[in-house]
């Protein structure tokens, strides 16, 4: 893999996990709790199709998430019956707290996937550097 396509991947996760659009690293991706359908700054599709993110989602979060929560279950809950609930509260918290970064880097992977796999109906907006 060469630098700049690490350089790339590395820019745009960051800039997701910010919750900023994983091509200009400006726009904002969500306006309280739901995603805006497009960047303010320049004009990239965040989900081009209804769904798009759902296996970034699914793979990346949900099922790491259902495996914490096994292996809280089955590792502490059962043999320490008040560190195992403080564990599952502090899981919540945290998945509630980080939900729009884990969603940004979700989209910023979304992204990646369209240019490095470019479909000709989906239009990325020029690099922000050669923009006029
Ligand atoms: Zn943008």
């Amino acid at each position: 893999m060469t630098p700049s396509r690490l350089k790339l991947i590395g820019t745009a996760l960051r800039r997701g996990l910010r919750k900023r659009c994983p091509h200009c690293g400006e726009g904002r991706l969500f306006s309280g709790w739901s995603y805006l359908h497009r960047c303010s700054i320049c004009g990239l599709v965040f989900e081009p199709h209804p769904g798009d993110t759902w296996a970034f989602t699914i793979f990346g979060d949900r099922l790491p998430i259902g495996g914490i929560i096994v292996l809280i279950y089955f590792g502490v809950m059962r043999s320490h019956p008040v560190l195992g609930p403080a564990l599952m509260v502090v899981l919540a918290a945290l998945v509630v707290w980080t939900a729009h970064n884990r969603w940004g880097a979700g989209i910023a992977l979304l992204y990646l996937a369209r240019v490095y796999w470019p479909d000709p109906a989906d239009s990325i907006p020029p690099p922000p550097a050669t923009r006029r």
